[in-house]
């Protein structure tokens, strides 16, 4: 083996030499380096800063504010072991003028403890909170100082790397640092054409990479910060168009390979229309022809239809099951709530058993005999399987399934949207895929996160639909507001009275729903009121909803469970409780259950005070609009793209360093830039996905 030597051979491409060429990079070195995906000289000129901090000043303690996050520097007057709650250190430093603040510690090492001795001079950083009168920073990165000369500041803001187990931080940065000293000087890192770049008037990969890593002293830190500095755009925008092209490319893959032509007779789906109290409106019937087009085709459908709630998906998706069906195909639709499920099953059941289907129920929670004649059916016999997750367990055989159909497709990764599909193929046949989402999404997000699908929309209501009326109203209140649910009851209208205790907790909200069940039981004497909860058995759920749909129950206090599908149209009041607790779209969700027929409808939103500012804003966007487009703007606006699309825990959408709320108005250039780098440079394509993906590409294609 070469001695290794301080100054690197230059190499002819640098960027992909393995990391363990830097000087210093030792084999456990790289490995550690190796497990967050840093495999390469260029994986380090790629793994970007996630923020920035500014040790470039030393700030007098005296000058401290709330929320800072700063460098400053003092001598220890006084060191606490303390048990409040738990072990803590707490160290009390002052500066020349005598200003104070503390240094909390809730983990610390006895070394440490020795360490911070009366009279020790450091250099710390750290958020500064404002606590009762005094200042303090909960576990501040610090270092020892001996002399006035080791107070040197940085000439330039420090860079924060995402780091992994076994990597400080300063290693890194290290690592980073020499790396970069092999950036080639030349563009010959660059991978977009220059026919392409120059029209687009951006900085040069290599400025905009040295910049983000090293940005200079007189830097916009606020831009910066913000991550909307030009030469962060530079890259940002190279990332969206990796991310595009990867979407494009699995569509493609997808698109490439054969599917069922179904589309042979008309005859079911004419016979089920004729069968509905109600025509189709312009939108379904615009959309049920896209569906009606892709499905004559040799190749996959990949299309989603978005439109609000109530808005009639249910409808378009079972006269797109009728033409597989009467094509000779299975169709497979998945919901993600055993209640959604359920209530498709009796849609389709109404629907379609008339005609002389067989419409086939498998949830999780069908055992035993029952699950087992379930499977028996789906493998051979059933037209149309309806179920949860439950599909797409092992042992589950479709027979020559032709469609599937997925509803509330966000709450599922696409990885699971993928397994359905893929469950269902045989050789290189896959099934079509329809997905409905209730959950309007921008339309620039959806070109963006949705590359590799086809969207259609419902833009239009049923007719006779009336605006539900909004209110407000403090927790306070609460009294006021149960009166109303008499007065409505007594015209006989039915209420939901939503708890929304604890998102995460099933459980803890049906407690609460228990608890605020036996309340309007008690309050409203002489008015059936009844429970529905996550928790109860499938039966007792379906007996409920039953009985509400009946008109039997007049109030059902319900957990979020009832959030999509529910459809009892005499319903006209809903009461949120903890409105102030939950996100737009859930909320919005949730109002969609009312308002289904000809009367008025009211949803009255409750909230325990004092209201942040966020949802404060909420509740304002709820009041005055009932526009989904317009609420997914906000929502979006408001809580970012990750989480307005669901897709957070699948990792799909991690940026290094793109935003899609923050750069969306790059997208359009985005896609433009995708289209012609597809035609003219497929193999640039291929290799920017590589650079900026690298690894993570691979799932994408699962
Ligand atoms: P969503 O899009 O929220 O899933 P659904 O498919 O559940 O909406 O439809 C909501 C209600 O509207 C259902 O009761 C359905 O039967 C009814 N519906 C659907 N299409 C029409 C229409 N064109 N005219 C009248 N009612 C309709
Ligand atoms: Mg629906």
């Amino acid at each position: 083996m070469p001695a290794r030597t301080t100054t690197p051979v230059p190499v002819a491409n640098p960027g992909v030499a393995p990391v363990s060429m830097l000087p210093g990079v030792g084999p456990a070195l790289a490995q550690s380096l190796g497990r967050i995906g840093l495999n390469t000289v260029q994986d380090l000129w790629f793994h970007l800063p996630l923020r920035y901090e500014d040790r470039t000043t030393i700030a007098a303690i005296g000058d401290l504010h709330h929320g800072e996050q700063v460098q400053f520097e003092g001598v220890v007057t006084n060191v606490e072991r303390g048990f409040r709650f738990r072990p803590q250190l707490k160290v009390a430093l002052a500066d020349d003028n005598g200003d104070a603040i503390v240094l909390r510690f809730f983990h610390f090492h006895r070394s440490q403890v020795e360490q911070l001795k009366v009279g020790t001079r450091l250099l710390c950083f750290g958020e500064v909170r404002q606590v009762g009168f005094g200042l303090e920073v909960i576990h501040p990165q610090y270092t020892r100082v001996e002399s006035d000369i080791e107070l040197a500041v940085e000439e330039r803001l420090t860079p924060i790397y995402p780091t992994g187990e076994g990597l400080g931080p300063k290693r890194l940065a290290s690592v980073i640092g020499k790396a970069l000293a092999l950036l080639p000087t030349d563009d010959s890192i660059e991978l977009l054409p220059r026919a392409l770049l120059e029209p687009l008037q951006m900085a040069p990969l290599r400025d905009a990479l040295m910049y983000v890593h090293r940005p200079p002293p007189d830097t916009d830190l606020l831009r910066l910060e913000q991550g909307r500095h030009p030469m962060q755009r530079r890259l940002a925008f190279e990332e969206l168009l990796t991310q595009h092209l990867t979407l494009r490319r699995m569509r493609a893959q997808v698109k490439a390979r054969r599917a069922p032509k179904l589309g042979r007779g008309r005859v079911l789906a004419e016979r089920l229309l004729a069968s509905l109290p109600f025509s189709l409106t312009g939108a379904q019937q615009r959309v049920a022809g896209e569906i009606a087009d892709d499905l004559k085709r040799g190749h996959p459908m990949l299309r989603l239809v978005q439109g609000d709630v109530g808005s009639g998906k249910t409808i378009v998706a079972a006269l797109a099951a009728l033409t597989a069906v009467e094509s000779g195909y299975q169709v497979a639709l998945m919901a993600p709530t055993e209640l959604l499920a359920e209530q498709h099953l009796r849609n389709f059941r109404a629907w379609l058993e008339p005609l002389g289907l067989e419409v086939q129920w498998l949830a999780g929670k069908v055992q035993g005999r029952a699950r087992k004649a379930a499977l028996e059916r789906t493998a051979g016999g059933a037209h149309v399987v309806v179920g949860t997750h439950a599909l797409m367990q092992e042992g589950v055989v479709f027979d020559k399934l032709g469609l599937v159909i997925v509803d509330e497709q966000h709450r599922f990764g696409v990885h699971q949207r993928l397994a359905l599909r893929d469950k269902g193929a045989e050789g290189d046949m896959v099934p079509h895929q329809l997905v409905l989402t209730a959950t309007p999404i921008p339309r620039t997000l959806a070109m963006s996160a949705y590359a590799d699908l086809d969207v259609s929309s419902i833009d239009e209501l049923p007719p006779g639909r009336t605006p539900v009326v909004t209110v407000a109203v403090s927790s306070a209140r609460r009294e006021e507001v149960i009166e109303r649910i008499r007065v409505a009851c007594a015209e006989g209208r039915q209420v939901y009275w939503v708890c929304t205790l604890i998102e995460e907790s099933e459980q803890l909200n049906a407690q609460a729903a228990e608890v605020a069940h036996a309340d309007l039981t008690a309050a409203l004497v002489g008015v059936t009121v009844a429970l529905i909860h996550g928790r109860m058995k499938p039966k007792e759920k379906q007996a409920t909803m039953d009985a509400f749909k009946a008109g039997s129950i007049a109030v059902l206090v319900a957990t979020t469970v009832i959030e999509v599908g529910v459809d009892v149209p005499n319903a006209s009041l809903m009461v949120i409780e903890n409105a102030e607790r939950l996100g737009l779209a859930q909320l919005h969700q949730l109002r969609g259950r009312v308002g289904r027929g000809s009367v008025l409808s009211n949803c009255v939103l409750l909230y325990r005070t004092p209201l942040s500012l966020l949802a404060r804003e909420r509740l304002q966007v709820m009041r005055q609009t009932s526009d989904g487009f317009r609420i997914a703007e906000k929502d979006l606006e408001l809580r970012g793209p990750g989480e307005v699309l669901g897709t957070r825990q699948t990792g799909q959408l991690q940026f290094r360093i793109a935003d899609l709320a923050r750069d969306a108005d790059m997208l359009p250039t985005v896609h433009e830039v995708g289209e012609q780098l597809l035609e003219g440079y497929p193999a640039l394509a291929e290799r920017l996905v590589t650079r900026w993906v690298g690894d993570a590409a691979r799932y994408v294609h699962a």
